[in-house]
């Protein structure tokens, strides 16, 4: 592969703008979780009402029909592992504009970070302390993936990047560690897929997961990473 121009645009605000959700409130045994998709952020982007133009409102999505993606990521965590998704696409924390199809996992710091798709780092940073609070503060792994999209993972633990710029990785490979990083309410992991990176900043799209049920994972619902994939 020829030299890899890594432009290195913006990327504090390439990262920043999560702050998590809101931690999962106790839900009565018979209590539907509220539909995240009630609050339909994407409305104000007509280009993103989705493949098909249906503007099909399923649960998980907003503003695209999720039965059109193809589902190509692993959920970020290893398989088995639990955890709840207290943020999902258009969640009225901080998933809007270009972060709205992001989803947040609540996890200790220190959990197991796998890298969803195979690909190659295209930017990592890890030298930042927890718990600041600060916009600019998140450590990241950003991978690029053959199609042109990135998936990134965000607000990792100080040294809890394990990969290098440049290196090759394969879906299910453990690349970093959470953590509670940057503009963060408490520790969780935030993971997207995006386009657009090398331009400036990285613009997120619809993704879904193949070992995920739904495979586009709805707030304040648990998660677990089933072995294998479709
Ligand atoms: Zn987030």
């Amino acid at each position: 592969m020829g030299t890899r121009a890594i432009r290195i645009v913006s990327i504090a605000t390439a990262v920043a703008g999560c702050a998590g959700g809101a931690r999962p409130t106790p839900v009565a045994p018979n209590e539907e979780p509220r539909d995240p998709s009630t609050d339909h952020r994407a409305t104000e982007d007509p280009a993103r009402s989705g493949p098909g133009g249906t503007g099909a409102r399923l649960e998980g999505g907003c503003g695209f029909a999720p039965t059109a993606l193809t589902p190509k990521y692993l959920l970020p965590f290893p398989e088995g592992e639990l955890f709840t998704l207290t943020q999902g696409n258009c969640g009225r924390a901080s998933h809007a504009g270009r972060f709205r199809y992001s989803f947040d996992f609540e996890m200790p710091i220190g959990t197991p970070v796998i890298a969803a798709r195979d690909g190659v780092v295209f930017t990592v940073r890890g030298d930042r302390s927890d718990g600041t609070g600060r916009v600019g503060d998140e450590n990241f792994i950003i991978l690029e993936h053959e199609d042109g999209e990135y998936s990134r993972y965000i607000h990792l633990t100080r040294a809890g990047v394990f990969v290098l710029r440049g290196q090759a990785v394969s879906r299910g490979d453990t690349i970093g560690l959470s953590g509670h990083s940057g503009r963060s309410a408490f520790p969780h992991l935030h993971f997207d897929v995006a386009e657009a990176c090398r331009a400036g900043p990285c613009q997120t799209v619809p993704s879904a997961f193949l070992n995920a049920e739904p495979p586009i994972p709805s707030e304040r619902r648990t998660y677990s990473a089933r072995g294998g994939s479709r």
